[in-house]
Formats: structure tokens, C-alpha cells, sequence
């Protein structure tokens, strides 16, 4: 059988990707989403397993120590990690794998899974918009949404490092260009 790939989708907080990713899935049943480990504290609306395994940093620094991580990364003060067996087992079975996750996780996927793997950044039309969809979205405080926008300058420095960028400027649009990648260049 043929082996599934895996798609890596990273950008700024705030920039749409979880929302343009999921548009995605709803018409495309046939790739699946990576649910991620994570030590942050769980918000509002988020249910344990479905947004992510909430683990704490010693059960999270386990899973490291175990070898149960295809990636993690810290960032903002949390780790966040890519559990391998699912996604190993997934793509042997020919399933598509999403992976949504932060730059330093992303290039240690490419690193890892070299050919195998697909790199696509979507980025926002501009830090003034990303500041506001962060202000807006009123999942963060005031600090987390700075150390957001830092970390965001630096990724958008590294987006060169991806094979596809995709500009969010109009959601509708963005999942089109997303679907256009995964359909035209990586199956
Ligand atoms: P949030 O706290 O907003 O849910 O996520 C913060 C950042 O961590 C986002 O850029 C998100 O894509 C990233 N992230 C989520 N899961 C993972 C993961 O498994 N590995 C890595 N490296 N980053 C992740």
C-alpha cells in the first residue's frame, strides 16, 4: 500500500490556521488531523483529546524521555509536542497526516522525515492584523498576546525555510490555495 504523507501547517498565533486547516477536513475526510501534547493550561471550550492531550511538564517531560515524540518544542513558557505512534501508524496506512505546529517543531520534522513531508506557512496580510485577530479572539492576556507577537516576527522571518506560504487574507480563498497544495503537489 502506499504510505500517507505528512503535511506540516505553521504560522503566527492568531492567524487562522487551526480555522483554515479544519475547513479543509470537512471537505476532505480522507486526511486526519495530529492531536498534539501539550503542558499549557487548557482554555475555555477546549476538551482533553480533542484539542490536545493536556499533559503537565513532568508527564510531558516523560513522553520525552520515553522516545514517544515525533517533534516538541517549547514555546511561550509550554511544550507542545507531536505524539509518533498515531502518526506512524496513520501513514502507514496511507492516511494523510496534519500536523499543525510551531516553526522549530516544523523544521525538525523536515529534518527527520526529509522527502516525506510537506512545509506550509500560512501567513497574515500583516502584524496589524494579527494583533488585532489575537485582541479579538480573547483567548490570551495582554502578556501572552506580546509573547505571542515576538514569536511571531521570528517566524515570519523563517517562512522561506517552507515549500508553500499561503496568504490569509480571505479565509474562503486561504482553504482553496491550501487544497490546491495538498491535491496538486503532494498526492
Ligand atoms: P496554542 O497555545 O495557541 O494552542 O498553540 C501555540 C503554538 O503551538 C501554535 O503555533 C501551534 O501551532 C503550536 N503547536 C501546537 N501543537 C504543536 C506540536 O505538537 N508541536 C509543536 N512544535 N508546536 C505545536
Amino acid at each position: 500500500m502506499k504510505e500517507g504523507k505528512l503535511i506540516v501547517v505553521s504560522g503566527p498565533s492568531g492567524v487562522g490556521k487551526d480555522t483554515i486547516v479544519n475547513k479543509y477536513l470537512e471537505k476532505h475526510s480522507e486526511d486526519e488531523l495530529s492531536i498534539s501534547m501539550t503542558s499549557r493550561p487548557i482554555r475555555d471550550g477546549e476538551v482533553n483529546g480533542v484539542n490536545y492531550y493536556f499533559k503537565t511538564k513532568e508527564e510531558f517531560e516523560e513522553a520525552i524521555k520515553n522516545n514517544e515524540m515525533l517533534e516538541f518544542a517549547l514555546y511561550n513558557g509550554n511544550y507542545y509536542g507531536t505524539p509518533k505512534a498515531e502518526v506512524e501508524e496513520r501513514i502507514k496506512n496511507g492516511i494523510n497526516v496534519i500536523l499543525v505546529i510551531e516553526v522549530v517543531g516544523a523544521m525538525n520534522v523536515k529534518n527527520i522525515m526529509g522527502d516525506k513531508c510537506t512545509l506550509i506557512f500560512i501567513m497574515p496580510p500583516s502584524m496589524e492584523v494579527l494583533k488585532n485577530r489575537l485582541m479579538n479572539r480573547g483567548t490570551d492576556s495582554k502578556e501572552s498576546i506580546e509573547g505571542r507577537l515576538d514569536i511571531a516576527k521570528k517566524e515570519i522571518g523563517i517562512s522561506d525555510k517552507y515549500d508553500f506560504i499561503i496568504i490569509n487574507d480571505n479565509l474562503e480563498k486561504a482553504v482553496r490555495d491550501l487544497e490546491n497544495v495538498i491535491k496538486n503537489n503532494i498526492n
